[in-house]
């Protein structure tokens, strides 16, 4: 893959998908081989040539010395702050750790912070950059499928803290997002499965042919070939972008940004319940709730049968989890219940959710009865 990746790089012309927000806007560059070329791709967009580097040590070893090349080749005064792999770096400590360091090697308001990682560290430097001197210039570079196409676009940054994840935090959009798919080369294939979840979920919720596309072309995306790998990353980039555009804030409670929730309900309640220590990974939670949501929709009659048989078919065929029993644990209807009722307000028993009338059109729901969401869980074997 690498090979192909790296032949790929030498006569792939990027594709520029433009971000344009009520005061900032900005390019997500997707293509192979740009942490090479990042210095003269961010040179343009850059206020200063001064640059503090945030990433994580798995990535670090991987992929920091092109990129350290590329800024220096192009005249940048780079500085690195390392922190540790995994959702313990999203914590107040670790905020205090890198803003120290940044602050202790002498920061100027233009000074540009870049994330080189996943989404962890995108959305702790994104936070770092959002509030350090009130602001900072911020840069993404994502290297995991699910940061490329779904965290580092829209401008969420934050952290967890013990009374649950992403408490704090900011909205602060990026200079630029570069999507190096060819750092994918090096990314387990369960983080690259669990990042296809959120790529089909743009197809789930309002674009019913991208959808159609995964079903043609989703087991050469997994396998990582080059060509379909860029276009669904541009494709559900392009998506979650134009969702962002039009709700920069996530204030629409009907539409907008909401929608981007397809799947999570049912997802953060696995997540909650297994206490997020690496053996469900978000995606993988993510692709066993788009199911479920498609069941419930079932079940409350707004969506046929077969859109779900579809779905199902569909994350079958390419090793996708699809059941809760995948995951090879065991869940209580109950505790799932009351993961999901705990970071929603109930009213007369009834929940908010979003459903779909079909493939692609997801839709907010806010009386959906405590009890069906039960019945679907038990459907399930909880
Ligand atoms: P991650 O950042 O932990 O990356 C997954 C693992 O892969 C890590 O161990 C990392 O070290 C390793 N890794 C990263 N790139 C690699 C590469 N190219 N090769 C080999 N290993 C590599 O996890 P993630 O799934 O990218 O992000 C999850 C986080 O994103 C969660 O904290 C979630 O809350 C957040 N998130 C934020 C948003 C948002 O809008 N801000 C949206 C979705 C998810
Ligand atoms: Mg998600």
């Amino acid at each position: 893959t690498t090979r192909v990746i790296e032949a790929l790089a030498l006569n792939h012309r990027p594709r520029r998908l433009p971000v344009a927000l009520d005061r900032a806007s900005y390019d997500v560059v997707i293509g192979a081989g740009l942490i090479e070329r990042a210095g003269a791709l961010l040179a343009p967009v850059l206020p200063q040539k001064r640059v503090v580097v945030v990433t994580d040590a798995t990535v670090a070893e991987l992929w920091l010395p092109p990129l350290l090349e590329s800024l220096g080749d192009s005249g940048f005064h780079v500085r690195t702050v390392v922190v540790p792999p995994g959702e313990k770096s999203k914590s107040l400590e670790e905020f205090g750790r890198v803003t120290d360091a940044i602050l202790e090697q002498g920061v100027e308001r233009r000074t540009t912070i870049i994330a080189l990682g996943g989404g962890i560290v995108g959305d702790l430097a994104g936070f770092v950059a959002a509030s350090t001197l009130r602001g900072l210039p911020f840069v993404q570079i994502p290297t995991t499928l699910l940061s490329q196409v779904d965290s580092s676009v829209g401008g969420k940054t934050g952290i967890n803290t013990r009374w649950g994840k992403n408490l704090i935090g900011a909205f602060h959009q990026p200079a630029a997002v570069l999507a190096d798919i060819s750092t994918l080369a090096t990314l387990p294939a369960r983080e690259i499965r669990a990042g296809y979840a959120e790529i089909i979920k743009a197809g789930l919720i309002g674009d019913e042919r991208f959808f159609a596309w995964c079903e043609m072309h989703g087991a050469t995306v997994l396998s990582q070939e080059p060509e379909p790998l860029a276009e669904a990353v541009e494709r559900a980039c392009a998506f979650k972008a134009a969702v962002v555009t039009k709700d920069e804030f996530e204030r629409s409670s009907e539409g907008g940004r909401a929608l981007l929730n397809l799947g999570h309900t049912f997802g953060h309640a696995l997540e909650a319940e297994l206490g997020y220590d690496g053996r469900l990974l978000h995606g993988e939670a993510v692709s066993i709730g788009l199911r479920l949501a498609f069941l419930l929709s079932v079940r409350l009659g707004y969506c046929p049968q077969a859109d779900l048989d579809r779905l199902t078919r569909h994350l079958e065929s390419t090793g996708m989890p699809a059941w809760i029993s995948d995951t090879g644990e065991a869940f209580a209807a109950d505790t799932l219940l009351r993961h999901m009722t705990r970071d929603k307000k109930m009213h007369d028993g009834k929940l908010t959710f979003i459903l779909v009338r079909g493939i692609g059109r997801a839709f907010t729901c806010r009386d959906v009865p405590e009890a069906a969401v039960r019945a679907v869980l038990i459907e399930e074997g909880c």
